[in-house]
């Protein structure tokens, strides 16, 4: 899949469920209303949509959410997309995940063809942590991460960087991921979803955390890539990698090469942007699955040029995308 800027789409991210386990803050309110489940794609949904996508080229998938593991039956769907693996078809079956069900699921996803995963983790402070995850429980987390690596899972942390709440915990973070033999991912804070907080206030850019983290460890560019937006860094002491995601500060978008499907079937072509294409009316409706390739040719020869965030006072608080990051899928 080829779109009118001659960027190869290979990459789809699948957000299974806009539900979680945990509300944090820059994600989410505390009262969220959810969708109700006749809009959700059903697991078989799901996976057809995705098998129409890697018949179509795309070679990596993520699932995401909402926090993917608290969808019921979801090791069926991670079971079946995995023999794409198994057949060559697809070279990475991953997720993201906030690590709260690991513990319970490590083993299932590497036997289903999983070999690395994204955790998010803001803080080793399991006070900080309940804070901005209002509802999630640190030692639970740090089973699950321990479970995973046991389970010969690799595993890069990502880290949503938050003025005042974990800028001052960077350096901590950097040597407890160097020590577990795992890379970081630090985060800008993205204007999606109406949240309880200002984002002016959260918003750190990177360049700034950047110049912090130089100070006290030696960064030398990486040529790294993992097909994601990342601009990785090796640290010369402790032997790992950090990574930085910076939509706000630097435009990532000229290397692009993914697309989006939310829960409810609609194809995001991107992430800070509101065009999409229905791809649950298409499946629901008479012949729909020979409408899908079509569908899906259609939406890609859409993908826009790049994204518009923008986060200042101005905005008035509200948010440059008004869906929330749990529906589009990180
Ligand atoms: N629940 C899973 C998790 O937390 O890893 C997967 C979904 S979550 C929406 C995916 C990623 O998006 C997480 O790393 C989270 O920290 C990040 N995220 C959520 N809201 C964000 C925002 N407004 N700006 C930047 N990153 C955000
Ligand atoms: Fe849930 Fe992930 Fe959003 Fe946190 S970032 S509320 S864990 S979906």
């Amino acid at each position: 899949m080829i779109d009118p800027f001659g960027r190869e789409v290979n990459y789809l991210r699948v957000s299974v469920t806009d539900r979680c386990d945990f509300r944090c803050k820059y994600c989410m309110s505390e009262n969220m209303t959810f969708l109700p489940k006749k809009d959700v794609l059903s697991l078989e949904e799901l996976e057809l949509v995705s098998a129409a996508f890697i018949r179509k080229g795309v070679r990596k998938l993520r699932i995401t959410g909402g926090e993917p593991l608290v969808r019921k039956g979801i090791m069926e769907l991670f079971r079946n997309l995995g023999l794409y693996i198994k057949s060559g078809e697809l070279d990475e079956l991953t997720l993201t995940t906030n690590g709260s069900q690991l513990s319970k699921y490590a083993g299932e996803l590497y036997e289903a063809g999983v070999r690395r995963l994204n955790v998010s983790l803001d803080t080793l402070d399991p006070y900080r942590f309940q804070d901005i995850t209002r509802w999630g429980n640190f030692e639970k987390v740090m089973v699950g991460i321990k479970a995973a690596q046991d389970a010969g899972l690799k595993i890069k942390i990502n880290t949503v960087a938050v003025r005042g709440f974990n800028d001052m915990e960077v350096d901590d973070l950097i040597a407890w991921v160097g020590r577990e033999g795992m890379d970081i991912t630090f985060i800008e804070t993205m204007p999606m979803g109406a949240i309880d907080e200002q984002r002016s206030d959260q918003f750190l850019p990177l360049s700034e955390l950047k110049e912090q983290i130089s100070k006290n460890w030696t960064l030398t560019a990486s040529e790294y890539r993992t097909g994601g937006p990342s601009d990785y860094f090796e640290v010369s002491e402790t032997g790992g990698r950090i990574g930085f995601i910076t939509p706000l500060t630097h435009n990532f978008c000229e290397s692009c090469n993914r697309v989006r499907l939310t829960c409810t079937g609609m194809l995001y072509m991107c992430l800070g942007q509101q065009d999409n294409a229905d791809l649950k009316s298409v499946i629901r409706s008479e012949n729909g699955l020979e409408k899908l390739d079509a569908a899906i040719d259609e939406a890609i020869g859409r993908k826009p040029k790049g994204h518009d965030f923008v986060i200042d006072r101005d905005s008035d608080g509200q948010p440059a995308v008004p869906r929330h990051m749990s529906v589009t899928g990180g």
